[in-house]
């Protein structure tokens, strides 16, 4: 076990922001809430969440009238829906630096979708004609988050239904706040290493090209200065993950895992596995029929730098995100 590595099941408090009325809070127009249960349910257990709401710390009041995004998709405005010559751009946008701050430290966000405020992608922008442009954007407060926080996992509620994007967003958050207390609160060259090299094959799973750069970058780290390198590994390697793993690149990682399993599990049960495998990449079955079989096998038989791949345990079992 690398000395500061945790087991992933210990991790039960991770840092996540989350727009206010998708944790059950009142904040809305409306004076309701859009609480998700998968946020509240599923994930709670292992996120500890930092509720936002930059409507209300602007101070528009609850119940308030609906807002809407006007003008140029680039660089919209916000007024209410019924007042559009009231630009209250500005007020919202004094709300958003403070809140900004706080942000410092979450290993996550979860936005609310369609928010002129908290939406991410999609959301509606109008003409002054009254009639939506064909480009959508995103809303203010979602938007300021991203250009300052670019390497932090963020997600919305209504993307977090489908099961790729959310066992995606789950692993990338995990892989944020392991890289934090790991690495960043504790820097040095050997701590790197050690991240990089537990990540390994989930890195190769997620993305080829960028798990060779980044073997490259870490080859001549010595020359490099610390300060320098590891903001450029972290920016490379979150951006590497970003995109769910396809079930063909799962099976190439599988494979390359069984070859530690060589020497000590006999041929006809290799087989067996490798059948498994092929039935995964033909849609067979879930990723977790493989993977259940593979850690199986890896944590009688593996070394210990194959047994402490993260790939075999990106985030607790019991979420069931493999299912
Ligand atoms: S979407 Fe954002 S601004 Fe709107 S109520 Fe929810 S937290 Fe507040």
């Amino acid at each position: 076990m690398v000395a500061n590595m945790k087991l992933i099941s210990e991790i039960t408090d991770i840092p996540v922001g989350i727009s206010a009325c998708v944790v059950g809070e009142e904040v809305r127009f409306n004076g309701g809430h859009s609480q998700s249960k998968i946020c509240r349910e599923q994930l709670a257990s292992h996120f500890s969440y930092k509720p936002f709401c930059p409507e209300v710390a602007a101070g528009f009041g609850i119940p308030r009238p609906t807002m809407r995004l006007i003008g140029d998709p680039e660089n919209p405005t916000l007024t209410y829906t019924k007042d559009s010559e009231l630009d209250l751009t500005e007020q919202l946008t004094n709300a958003i630096d403070p809140i900004l701050k706080r942000c410092k430290g979450l290993d996550g966000f979860i936005l609310k979708k369609d928010s002129p405020s908290c939406g991410m992608e999609r959301v509606k922008i109008y003409q002054r004609s009254g009639y939506p442009h064909a480009q959508r954007g995103s809303g203010l407060f979602a938007k300021a988050l991203i250009e300052r926080y670019p390497n932090l996992p963020i997600e919305e509620d209504g993307r977090l239904n489908d099961p790729r994007l959310r066992e995606n967003f789950v692993m990338r958050v995990f892989a944020h706040h392991n890289f934090r207390t790991e690495v960043l609160e504790q820097p040095s060259l050997h701590n790197l290493l050690q991240f990089h090299s537990s990540y390994k094959y989930l890195l190769m799973a997620h993305n080829q090209t960028a798990y060779k750069t980044l073997g490259k970058m870490l080859a001549v780290a010595k020359i490099e200065p610390l300060e320098s390198l590891l903001p450029a590994y972290h920016q490379q390697f979150m951006e590497a993950i970003k995109k769910p793993a396809s079930r063909g690149s799962h099976c190439n990682v599988m494979q390359h895992i069984m070859g530690y399993l060589k020497r000590s599990v006999e041929s006809r049960v290799r087989r067996d596995i490798l059948k498994i495998f092929e039935q995964y990449r033909l849609g067979e079955v879930n990723l977790i029929t493989p993977m259940t079989l593979l850690a199986h096998y890896i944590n009688q038989n593996g070394s210990e730098y194959i047994r402490t791949q993260r790939y075999l345990e990106p985030y607790p079992a019991h979420l069931g995100l493999r299912n």
